[in-house]
């Protein structure tokens, strides 16, 4: 069993809406558990070029789930639930209905064609750093640091949206 972190993202479409059915989905996969999540922030697109303000804005929010799955087999599963919302591959950084990304597995350091763990732009994105530390305020990434101290350093650029947390269930704390 490893506790994985995965990073959500929208720019087009419906995207609190978007987000909300991807964590169900990432919950009902077979062989994941949700153990916390994130509220939702929302923030510039980053593209190839830089931040764009003339691109639509993002949401995005992190979950944390145990699973049985490995490592690879999560990504997959995420890759056909990013498929169902219509997910497109056409530029680097471009705009999507969905991005779902494997921000860490436990502390996991692994690197192939496909994967590499913890997502080795994490620790510069506050989209990423700034959900994960509302889902687990203790939060490290594997051979960095916390969390939290990582935001700091970088400053947090985004914005916090009013809405609950993507797992309805969700206990504050149960990630520690
Ligand atoms: P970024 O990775 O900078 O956030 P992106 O999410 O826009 O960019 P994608 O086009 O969604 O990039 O993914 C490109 C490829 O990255 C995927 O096909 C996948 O094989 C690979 N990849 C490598 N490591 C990871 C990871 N930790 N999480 C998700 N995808 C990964
Ligand atoms: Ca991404
Ligand atoms: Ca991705």
């Amino acid at each position: 069993m490893s506790r994985a972190v995965i990073a959500l993202g929208a720019n087009l479409g419906d995207r609190g809406s978007t987000l909300r059915a991807a964590a169900r989905a990432i919950a009902a996969v077979p062989g994941v558990r949700p153990v916390a999540s994130s509220r939702e922030v929302e923030s510039v697109a980053l593209t190839v070029e830089g931040l764009d303000p003339s691109k639509p804005r993002y949401r995005n929010a992190v979950v944390v789930v145990d699973t049985d799955l490995a490592p690879q087999a999560l990504l997959d599963a995420l890759h056909r639930i990013e498929d169902e919302h219509g997910r497109t591959r056409e530029v680097r950084w471009g705009d999507r209905t969905l991005d779902l990304d494997v921000v860490a597995i436990d502390d996991l350091r692994l690197d192939t064609a496909t994967l590499t763990v913890p997502h080795p732009r994490a620790g510069e994105r506050a989209f990423v750093l700034a959900p994960w530390v509302d889902a687990d305020p203790e939060a490290v990434l594997p051979g960095v640091g916390r969390v939290a101290d990582l935001l700091e350093a970088i400053g947090d650029d985004t914005e916090r949206v009013d809405e609950p947390r993507l797992f309805e269930q969700h206990e504050r704390g149960s990630a520690a």
